[in-house]
């Protein structure tokens, strides 16, 4: 039986084609492919913003935080599951991130959570949509506009979910997207900043190139500091070719998805995640209590294993590594991030599945818990 992973990119002669063209061009970093991909993510996006291209999705988070003056001193909100980029930038600032618990099926944070947390050190809220599902934003929006804090997204897995029938990064607040090779469409490595604010989008170019800006006579400025984060044209053609083929991605993610939840057992011990209209199914996690079925994580990973099937993990809860720790954070924190971290299992979902692959997957289950 072939190996089936748990996610791999879709790439094909579009992309190849791209990416040559690029080499070919005399012109292969930051350049005229960046500029048309903003434009073309801003239109995809809707709502009015503007894109701004960065290496990575963390460099682009921290670009923001960075922008807001958000620093030592200050507290940012992010849940207690996430990968570890989402905590990390705020580390990076200076800043300390709070955590804050998730739902056990959506796997985000909610409004109710966020509110015990703020303090008079709150500056900003970094809510995930974890797995490409939506957190509920509205109640949010409120909370941040009612406190004056900075809403600063992590779409990192959300790029084509929509939330109440509009794509996630339409709202007008800093919304973060990722293009690494397992999200759901890639330049390779790559992130992006949608917002609707001429300002921060300013900031952004500064800051993501040496802090430089150019006044009237086009000579050079540097009025504060920037780094290098600038995406190359090479990755932003790949993106281009991604970009157009974004939406027929998460429609087969999503009949895959669909797919799962009719063949995969009903069980106490098996935790499906949440859907909604608007999920774009950037994985498909369930949580398995194995120790009440006197197995280890490594018992299950090998059954699949024996089956050519690779599981991911995604993810540890944030607030139990050495770095969190440190803050002061421990086990039964947060006991919703906890129980994910320990018996989180991440099945294979891409769109160049079948849904005989889903059928492996399931059978396996099926004979896990009959
Ligand atoms: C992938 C990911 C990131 C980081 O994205 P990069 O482009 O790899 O820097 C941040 N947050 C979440 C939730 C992610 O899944």
């Amino acid at each position: 039986m072939n190996m089936l992973p748990f996610t791999r990119p879709t790439l094909g002669e579009e992309e190849y084609g791209a990416v040559q063209e690029v080499l070919q061009s005399g012109w292969i970093t930051s350049g005229p492919r960046v500029v048309e991909l903003e434009k073309n993510l801003a239109v995809y996006i809707g709502g009015g913003v503007d894109v701004r291209l960065f290496s990575s999705a963390t460099a682009a988070l921290e670009a923001v935080l960075i922008a807001g003056k958000i620093g030592p001193g200050d507290e940012v909100i992010v849940p207690a599951m996430s990968f570890v980029a989402s905590a990390n930038v705020v580390v990076r600032t200076g800043a300390t991130p709070v955590f804050v618990d998730v739902d056990i099926k959506s796997r985000n944070l909610d409004a109710q959570a966020i509110r015990s947390a703020i303090t008079g050190k709150t500056r900003a809220i970094m809510p995930v949509h974890f797995a490409g599902m939506p957190v509920e934003m509205a109640p949010i929006y409120e909370l941040a506009a009612s406190h004056d804090l900075l809403v600063l997204e992590d779409a990192a897995q959300a790029i084509g979910t929509c939330y109440q029938g509009r794509q996630i990064g339409s709202f007008g607040n800093p919304v973060s997207f990722s293009f690494h090779p397992n999200k759901n469409m890639t330049t390779i490595e790559g992130g992006a900043i949608a917002s609707a604010d001429p300002q921060l989008i300013k900031q952004l170019e500064s800051i993501r190139f040496h802090g430089i800006s150019r006044n009237d006579k086009g000579e050079m400025l540097v009025e504060a500091w920037g780094g290098k984060m600038n995406l190359p044209d090479v990755n932003a053609a790949i993106g281009l070719a991604q970009l157009k083929k974004l939406d027929g991605f998460n429609a087969k993610r999503r009949r895959l998805a669909e797919y799962y939840f009719r063949q995969l057992p009903s069980h106490p011990a098996l935790v499906l995640p949440a859907d909604t209209p608007g999920h774009s199914w950037h994985m498909f996690c369930v949580c398995l209590d194995f120790e009440s079925m006197g197995m280890t994580r490594e018992d299950i990973l090998e059954t699949f294993k024996a089956q050519d099937i690779m599981l991911g993990m995604h993810y540890p809860a944030m607030h139990l590594f050495g770095l969190y720790r440190q803050l002061g954070y421990g086990r039964g924190d947060f006991p919703v991030a906890e129980q994910i971290g320990d018996q989180t299992f991440t099945l294979p979902l891409f769109p160049a599945m079948t849904t005989d692959d889903v059928d492996r997957v399931a059978a396996v289950f099926n004979a896990l818990l009959a």
